[in-house]
């Protein structure tokens, strides 16, 4: 998962797209960057790690212009390496072009190499720089034509925003998986992969770009905007994992409050799960409290915060190795053996994955003391990989892929194990949002081919 911000026309473009980037920090950890224009040449700056410490006031001084767009990186395809560190700016036929991705392209590999037979060199191992390379060789003398040629070429995820010294473009795939909202900052464009970059930056917010949604910003021409659909008409399958998990529960996504729909999931769950005679419900913080306020109205359970996080460490999930997610759980979630010994749990997460973080947090409660624990999770099992933008582990690595719910019960240690199906997420998901969701890691139902 990644973020994307831009804005256009602004004073100090790249301090409001480094506060963007701030506050969509959740959706990627290992590196950020910006690129600004003030209309001929680019300034770029991108580095590994946080956006507080990448940037500091002298950087963001250099950062000149009205126009910026900015990415922070989470890796899926592509690995962990500074190369791959966006924005990507390259220089052709059309003058300098700098883009930002979130959103993985399924058919890059194949694409990659056709390219490189065509004499293309790759800078990256990155699925973004392909769309760079396709403008590149597109005949087409306008970012815009050139831009819609590339993209007709590739398939999968992408909420893109590109930017050159006329044009500040925003496009979202046909399909929709990734999110991507408008807004204004007095008057200026300002796009964002969530709605609460703009909370902070005091932009309003607009609508959400549709599926299929291309929004030229012209830069020579006052900021003025523009709308087209490009792309063949295609059923939306907007990443129903964001409603779950990815999005800041603050951002509205999708036309829905992520914070309402995860409470309603917890409510659902209620309905669906029940854990009669339980003492407590007790959330895994940060990602289950949500859902766990709607299970604990709903089945009428107090709600506990039985667990304590420490929040000064990065989501346990995030980091690729291993060894350093196992120590993760350990120093991040803390059981409160005062409130919980003795007690029944019900203990909610939003989603199991490989099953490491739950089976070492079900230790530690039982260490401090709970007397029984009913693991409930306000998602269907993870059952399949994610190929559009999320970096799910590989079916070896997913539990519940090899796994029924009786084993996986057995393995993270819980009395009981209880999940939502895929209908009583789906209905609850749709409620504001309508139809049209991707639930591929739940159901294996892939929206479009997976791979090359
Ligand atoms: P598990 O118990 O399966 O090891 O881990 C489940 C936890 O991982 C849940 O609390 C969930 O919030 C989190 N999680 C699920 N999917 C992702 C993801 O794609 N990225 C990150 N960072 N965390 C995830
Ligand atoms: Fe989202 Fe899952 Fe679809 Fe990936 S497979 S886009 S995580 S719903
Ligand atoms: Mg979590």
């Amino acid at each position: 998962m990644c973020a994307i911000f831009g804005i256009a026309g602004a004073d100090e473009a790249a301090n409001l797209t480094y506060l963007g980037l701030h506050a969509l920090q959740h959706r990627g950890q290992e590196g950020a960057g910006i690129v600004s224009t003030e209309g001929t040449k680019p300034f770029i700056h991108k580095d590994r790690g946080l956006v507080g410490d990448i940037f500091n006031s002298e950087v963001i001084s250099k950062l000149k212009g009205h126009t910026a767009i900015g990415h922070n990186r989470y890796s899926t395809t592509g690995g962990n390496t500074s190369e791959n560190i966006q924005p990507f700016v390259m220089k052709g036929s059309l003058g300098w072009i700098g883009i930002v991705h979130n959103g993985n392209l399924t058919n890059a590999e194949t694409l990659t190499k056709q390219l490189e037979k065509e004499g293309s060199i790759f800078q990256s191992t990155s699925d973004t720089e392909v769309v760079l390379h396709l403008i590149a060789k597109s005949q087409k003398r306008d970012l815009r034509e050139a831009l819609v040629q590339a993209l007709k070429q590739v398939d999968g995820a992408y909420s893109l925003l590109v930017l050159n010294s006329s044009f500040l473009v925003a496009v979202r795939d046909p399909r929709g998986f990734r999110p991507l909202v408008l807004g204004y900052k007095e008057g200026k464009p300002v796009f964002a992969s969530e709605s609460t970059a703009f909370d902070l930056i005091g932009a309003q917010y607009e609508r959400e770009i549709a599926p299929g949604e291309m929004m030229v910003v012209s830069l020579s021409e006052n900021n003025s905007i523009s709308s087209f659909f490009p792309f063949a008409n295609t059923a939306p399958k907007r990443c129903v994992f964001e409603q779950v998990y990815f999005a800041r529960p603050d951002s509205f996504v999708f036309n829905s409050t992520v914070y309402q729909t995860r409470k309603n999931l917890g409510k659902q769950l209620a309905k669906e799960q029940p854990a009669p005679n339980a003492d407590m419900v007790i959330p895994v913080p940060d990602s289950g409290v949500y859902a766990a306020i709607g299970y604990s109205e709903a089945a009428k359970i107090p709600f506990e915060m039985g667990i304590i996080r420490s929040h000064y460490i990065g989501r346990t999930f995030i980091e690729p190795r291993q060894s350093i997610r196992d120590f993760g759980v350990k120093l991040k979630l803390n059981p409160v053996s005062e409130v919980i010994r003795g007690k029944s749990l019900v203990v909610i997460d939003d989603s199991l994955v490989r099953g490491t973080t739950s089976k070492k947090l079900i230790a530690h409660l039982r260490e401090a003391g709970a007397r029984a624990i009913h693991l409930r999770i306000s998602a269907p099992p993870t059952t399949h990989p994610c190929f559009y933008g999320v970096d799910t582990p590989t079916t070896a690595e997913l539990l519940a892929a090899t796994n029924c719910v009786e084993k996986i019960r057995s393995f993270v240690g819980a009395d009981s194990l209880g999940y939502l199906s895929l209908e009583g997420l789906l209905t609850v998901a749709s409620e504001k949002s309508g139809d049209g969701f991707c639930h591929a890691c739940f159901s294996g139902d892939y929206p479009c081919p997976t791979s090359n």
